[in-house]
């Protein structure tokens, strides 16, 4: 566990897992992907003598929130679940994500550890001010990458979850999973200016004191995905074959049936905008929906 401030720290991983402690109690921002990320944490909480006494989960991802379960049976001392409205849904009913995803009764390839967390209780989240001790934890919301994604801020240091992804993931994965496009330019506009935080700690990148240029990376990147798909729509296709046309000009990897269907779905994302600032029209053709510019 590394801490930032005298109350506030994280344990870093492939997801970074927040800790907000007093001497003897502590609350955890997100869990790790599964029952080997909770045993990781449940050993740095021992080593530091600490009883986690709740957990805020950021979104219901299943790297944020696969290893509530675990820690919840570990910890005699654990008073709450919390998340955002939506999200908890999901966290109790982990099989929502790959019913959104495939839009039908999933097929086994969407049931698999990434889309489907471990089941565990959440409640919506209170208040977006919780009292910790001598503490205040703050809900920042920070909608786009998922339905109702929220941040948490305690004395100064901010968990921004997945509100921004590092340069190192936007080159690699070429294609950033968004829920709605809109939202999500909204969230990291209102991250662009200098922010009032002594440190911001994405999920999946090192804390920094400055997010800006990293805000700017995430943009463009957006960007620039907006104009390869109205690039492609200048006479009608259907979003899979944009999806496919995307992949391909874009050189963004599909290795497997779930990317695809994240893939898939993050396109619509784009063009379910792209329809409503009116670029775009939608008609069905040919026993087809297709899309075209406008
Ligand atoms: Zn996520």
């Amino acid at each position: 566990m590394k801490m930032i401030t005298r109350h506030v720290g994280f344990i870093p991983g492939p997801v970074n897992v927040g800790v907000i402690r007093t001497d003897k109690q502590a609350i955890l921002v997100d869990t790790g992907l599964d029952d080997q990320s909770a045993k990781k944490i449940i050993a740095a909480m021992n080593e530091a003598k600490l009883e986690i006494i709740g957990i805020l989960n950021t979104h219901a991802h299943a790297d944020h929130y696969g290893g509530n379960a675990r820690i919840r049976n570990s910890f005699k001392s654990m008073q709450f679940i919390y998340a955002p409205a939506i999200e908890e849904a999901v966290i109790r009913h982990p099989i929502l994500e790959p019913v959104y995803l495939f839009g039908a009764n999933p097929i086994a390839q969407l049931r698999g550890k990434f889309l489907m967390g471990k089941s565990s209780p959440a409640e919506p989240l209170p208040s977006p001010s919780l009292p910790f001790d001598d503490l205040s934890i703050q809900a920042i919301s920070l909608p786009g990458h998922s339905i109702n994604q929220v941040g948490y801020v305690c004395e100064n240091v901010f968990f921004c979850a997945d509100a921004i992804f590092p340069e190192g993931i936007i080159e690699k994965y070429g294609l950033l999973y968004c829920f709605d496009v809109a939202s999500q330019l909204n969230t990291l506009r209102s991250l662009k200016n200098p922010l009032p935080y002594k440190m911001i700690v994405p999920s999946h990148a090192h804390p920094r004191q400055n997010i800006s240029s990293l805000v700017e990376k995430n943009i463009s990147h957006m960007e620039e995905i907006t104009s390869a798909i109205l690039d492609l729509i200048s006479v009608p296709k259907t979003s899979e074959a944009i999806t496919k046309l995307l992949c391909i000009h874009q050189k963004i990897p599909m290795k497997s049936i779930w990317q695809y269907y994240l893939h898939l779905n993050t396109v619509k994302a784009y063009l379910a905008a792209l329809l409503k600032e009116e670029k775009v029209s939608a008609f069905v053709e040919n026993a087809s929906l297709v899309w075209v510019r406008k």
